[in-house]
């Protein structure tokens, strides 16, 4: 062992932790197998959880997370035989927004993005339909019911408007007051740009970003510090500095994920969409640069360049 050089030790680590941490995910899958067959009794262990500790070194937190996460994923056996490839948590990540229709897209996510991006995705995609779908109608005798449909875009924006300005009044508003607070805007004439002082030096795409993004990541809502510059045509296709974005690690995994609607267009038009579109670039991108080895950043190759 001592005669090892540092860089075999590290390829020995990178071997023995790689493989430790694939079985560990298989034998958890196991568990819930292991409980409904009360397998444990029959080789003398009196519980789960005394089998999972001394069997696998799996702690009881681990147990009942898994056992309770099967029970909510044994109706979608495609996600359900993630818990064993990708680990639980990741499967755990997803399950609020699986369901059988959406299943095949939704284990492609899991299988491609790393957990921070899982878990930005899922809980922006919970705040969309949150906001679309339960809100209470208010009552008023003085309004009339007008019927039409929008696609899901306009109504991603406007339950962002709405969003907004109740955010801005302090009180919940109706999406009837918020379409007449848009529709009054019409009317309104349009303000002129501040022109900016002139600079003696053109600022630099860096400059320009940091400062008009407070240093945050520019997708909607998102208040992460941004930690990447992203060429939404793609370096490869267009190397130009012109629309380059600031994003934080999470929103740079969907974007590369071909997960973010309207990437060309200005952020505030960006949304997620349902399931992943990788182009070819996209393609190679996520095998070679985000993340290699157990779906964790080990290097930032990309950082401010891609
Ligand atoms: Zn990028
Ligand atoms: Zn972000």
């Amino acid at each position: 062992m001592e005669k090892l050089s540092n860089s075999a030790l590290w390829s020995l680590c990178q071997k023995y932790g790689g493989l430790a941490l694939a079985y560990r995910k298989k034998f958890v899958a196991l568990l819930p197998e292991v409980e409904k067959r009360k397998l444990y009794k029959k080789y003398g262990f009196c519980s789960i959880y005394e089998f999972a500790a001394r069997v696998g070194g799996v702690s009881e937190r681990v147990v009942d997370e898994v056992l309770r996460l099967n029970e909510k994923v044994s109706d979608k056996p495609l996600l359900n035989a993630q818990i064993a490839e990708v680990g639980w948590s990741k499967v755990a990540i997803v399950a609020p927004i699986v369901t059988k229709e959406n299943e095949t897209k939704i284990v492609e996510m899991v299988k491609s993005l790393p957990q921070p991006a899982l878990k930005a995705y899922v809980s922006q995609i919970k705040t969309v339909d949150e906001s679309a779908y339960s809100r209470k109608p208010t009552v008023d005798c003085n309004l009339q019911s007008v019927t039409f449909k929008l696609d899901q875009e306009t109504q991603f924006l406007l339950h962002k408007y709405q969003q907004k300005l109740e955010r801005e009044n302090g009180e919940p508003m109706s999406l009837g007051k918020v379409l007449k607070t848009l529709l009054k805007q019409v009317d309104q004439p349009i303000k002129e740009p501040q022109k900016r002082e002139s600079h003696t030096r053109k600022p630099s795409a860096y400059d320009r970003f940091r400062h008009d993004n407070g240093g945050k990541c520019a997708f909607p809502n998102c208040n992460n510090p941004h930690e990447i510059f992203h060429r939404p045509n793609r370096y490869a296709l267009d190397p130009s500095h012109e629309n380059i974005t600031p994003l934080c690690q999470e929103h740079h995994a969907l974007a590369h994920a071909g997960l973010i609607v309207n990437e060309q267009s200005p952020p505030s038009e960006w949304h997620l969409r349902n399931q992943m579109q990788l182009n070819s670039i996209d393609r190679k991108y996520q095998e070679h640069v985000i993340y290699r080895k157990h779906e964790k950043f080990i290097s930032k190759p990309d950082r401010y360049s891609s």
